[in-house]
This record gives structure tokens, C-alpha cells and sequence, in this order.
């Protein structure tokens, strides 16, 4: 079928990339080792340290997101660590086995895919190992995967409650931008993320935000290193430079990201994503429904993954909106598969694109012979034109 007007990407990631990024990323590459390169990279290494609210230097890699994990590992870590992780969902597990092949040893707090990471379980575990073999504990802030968002706060207390010296990593792949997070407050050692979800970028870049204690570390740290390299990076990056050749491109696609993220203000796209996320809930639950997240204090500002009722398939779903509609939603992933859709909300939309998806839901749903009440779109529509 052709489709008139534009597709609508509401997965949750790669989100949409706003025209002017668009055009910035098309403008002429530059020489990366000459003045005008130079002015560039040290305005977006200080601007990405805003949006992580660092005073350290930030690191930028042309890599995905997996790549800036990679580096939060090897920069800091040795042969043979072990590492405390929780099972948020999917992408947590993943971050996991990356950390088993380069040999480090994973515990893993297990999860119910449905809840985030529990502070109380992590201080319990942190508190039993008196000989403090753990050397990281790794949680994902917004598992992509199931719409649940953990509270860094507070596993930064529970680590502190056990008095334990392990470092703290987050991966803010899905959240930078889009939630509020603050790296050198919240006492977060290495917070991981990137370029193709609240920044509003293609994907390709990622980064790393880092602090004194990993600095530390990564001076100690033995695992073999060569493009993740943060020695490399932070000396080069001091003057303006990479070592190695940039993503130039992205680099003024995110320049122009910045400023309008500034031009928003930060509190005010935070505030944007909550009311998106609390209209999406209204609507599911006047569906009759379930989210999958089931715990108040954890819904996630840039998704809501919606759980499909039994004898319907949620990946029959997708197709069916994309071939009538035009739409992209996110799958279910791994043992989510065909049991939940997820409703991207992030990045560049507005109240209108927002009730655009949910009456593509609401009319899906219909048409695929799910069952459900009246009345999703308006409940949705109520939430938006009243805050
Ligand atoms: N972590 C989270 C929370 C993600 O959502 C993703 C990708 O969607 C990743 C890690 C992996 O990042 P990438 O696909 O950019 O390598």
C-alpha cells in the first residue's frame, strides 16, 4: 500500500530527527584536524557535559551504544572481575553477556521484567560480599525493553548503605535528554549512553560520562583497550580533537540537538515526556489494557510497553498498523516477542503526533479484533489538553 503524508517512527529509538538536525548533518565535512573542527568539538564535549550534568570532561564515540558499553568495561575493569548486575529486561541482560566475553564474571540479580532495578536487593547483595569482590554494578536507568525506568538515587544509597566501593555504571541509552538524570550528583562512576533516542540523532555516536573514582580505576585498569581508549580520548579531546577520525556529520547534527534541547530547557523536556507517558497510560488503561510496568514509581518517561491480552499476537499487531497506517511500533523483545508492543514517545513531538499514534493504536487494535473499551484516544486527549 503507498501511504501519503509521513511515516511515523514511534518505536523508542531510534526516535525522530528533527529537519533541522537534519540539515545541519548535510552540511559540508570539514577537516577534522583544522581550527573550525577544533571550535565544534569543544562546544559539544561542553554541551553534552551540561546534558549529563558533569563538571568532568565527556568521552564521544562514532559507535552505537554497545560500543560506549564496551568502553565503560575496559576502561575501568580487569581480567577476570567480577560485577554485580540486575535484570531490568532485555538490554540489561545484553550489557551482561558483553561483560562475560571479555571474561569478567556477572552476578545477576534477576528481575521480573516488569519492575526496575530494587535497591534493596542490591544493598542486600552488596552487603554479603564482605570481601568486596564486586568491582562494578552495572543497571540499566531506562530498560527499553519493558518501560520501566530505576531509580538511580536510590541505588546510589544502597551502595553507600553497604559500604561498598564498587563502582556504579548506568546505561542512559534510552533516558539522556528525555529524563532527568544528574551523573556527578546522583554519584554515578561511568554513565553510558547515546546519540538515537532523546538526543535526537541518527544512530552512531555514543559517549561516556565519567568520574574521578573511574578515572582511578581506568588508571589501574589492565583489560586491553584501544578505540575505547579514554587516556586517548580525554587528551585529545582537551584540545579539541579526537584521535581518531570523527563522525563529523553527527557531530553538527548534535551541536544543533543541544540548542534545541536548550531552547526547550531541560526541566521542560523532562516535564513534556512525563505528560506524554501519563496520556499513552490513560489511554491504555481506558482500553482496558495492561502496561507492563507495574510499578508506579518506575513508568517510564519515553515508553510505554503496552501487553497484549491472550490468543493475540502483538507482532500481528505491528504489521497490521504499519501496512494500514503507516506506523512503526516497537516489538517485544526476546521473551517479550509477540507478547508486548511499545509505544515510543521521545524526542522530537508534540501533543498532536502523540494523539496521531494512539488513534493508530486505537484503531489497530480494533482492526486486529483485540478487545477493547471505548474511549482510549479521549482519556489520552484529556491528559494533554489539562497540563
Ligand atoms: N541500552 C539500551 C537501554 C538500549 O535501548 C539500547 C538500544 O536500543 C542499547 C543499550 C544498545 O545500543 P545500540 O543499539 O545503540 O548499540
Amino acid at each position: 500500500m503507498t501511504h501519503s503524508g509521513r511515516h511515523f517512527l514511534q518505536i523508542p529509538g531510534p526516535s525522530n530527527v528533527p529537519d533541522t538536525v537534519l540539515r545541519a548533518i548535510s552540511m559540508p565535512t570539514i577537516d577534522h584536524r583544522g581550527p573550525e573542527f577544533q571550535e565544534l568539538f569543544s562546544h559539544v564535549l561542553t554541551g553534552m557535559a551540561d546534558i549529563f550534568d558533569t563538571a568532568n570532561q565527556v568521552v564521544i564515540y562514532p559507535a552505537t551504544g554497545t560500543g560506549a558499553w564496551e568502553a565503560a568495561l575496559v576502561n575501568t575493569l580487569n581480567p577476570g572481575d567480577e560485577i554485580l548486575c540486575f535484570e531490568t529486561g532485555h538490554f540489561s541482560s545484553l550489557w551482561k553477556a558483553q561483560a562475560e566475553r571479555w571474561g569478567l564474571r556477572p552476578t545477576v540479580i534477576p528481575g521480573d521484567w516488569r519492575t526496575g532495578a530494587d535497591p534493596q536487593k542490591i544493598q542486600a547483595a552488596l552487603e554479603q560480599d564482605t570481601g568486596h569482590r564486586f568491582k562494578a554494578v552495572l543497571v540499566v536507568h531506562n530498560e527499553t525493553s519493558t518501560g520501566v525506568t530505576s531509580r538511580i538515587p536510590q541505588i546510589r544509597q544502597a551502595i553507600d548503605a553497604a559500604g561498598h566501593p564498587a563502582l556504579l555504571m548506568v546505561d542512559t541509552i534510552s533516558s539522556l535528554g528525555s529524563v532527568d538524570y544528574h551523573h556527578d550528583e546522583w554519584g554515578v562512576d561511568v554513565t553510558v549512553s547515546g546519540s538515537q533516542k532523546g538526543l535526537m540523532l541518527p544512530p552512531g555516536m555514543s559517549f561516556n560520562a565519567v568520574s574521578q573514582k573511574a578515572l582511578d580505576a581506568h588508571a589501574k585498569s589492565t583489560l586491553p583497550k584501544s578505540v575505547w581508549d579514554w587516556t586517548e580520548m580525554l587528551a585529545s579531546g582537551k584540545n579539541g580533537q579526537t584521535p581518531y577520525t570523527p563522525n563529523t556529520n553527527l557531530l553538527y547534527g548534535l551541536k544543533e540537538a543541544l540548542r534545541i534541547l536548550h531552547e526547550e530547557g531541560l526541566e521542560n523536556v523532562f516535564a513534556r515526556h512525563e505528560r506524554f507517558a501519563k496520556a499513552t497510560r490513560a489511554a491504555v488503561n481506558a482500553w482496558g489494557l495492561e502496561v507492563l510496568c507495574t510499578n508506579e514509581a518506575e513508568h517510564s518517561p519515553v515508553l510505554t510497553a503496552v501487553v497484549m491480552p491472550e490468543g493475540h499476537d502483538a507482532d500481528q499487531l505491528r504489521a497490521l498498523i504499519l501496512e494500514k497506517f503507516n506506523m512503526s511500533l516497537g516489538a517485544g523483545l526476546s521473551k517479550l516477542k509477540g507478547k508486548v508492543f511499545r509505544i515510543g514517545h521521545l524526542g522530537d513531538l508534540s501533543d498532536l503526533t502523540l494523539a496521531g499514534t494512539l488513534a493508530g493504536v486505537q484503531m489497530g487494535l480494533q482492526l486486529a479484533g483485540v478487545p477493547i473499551k471505548s474511549g482510549g484516544v479521549e482519556a489520552a486527549l484529556e491528559v494533554l489538553k489539562d497540563s
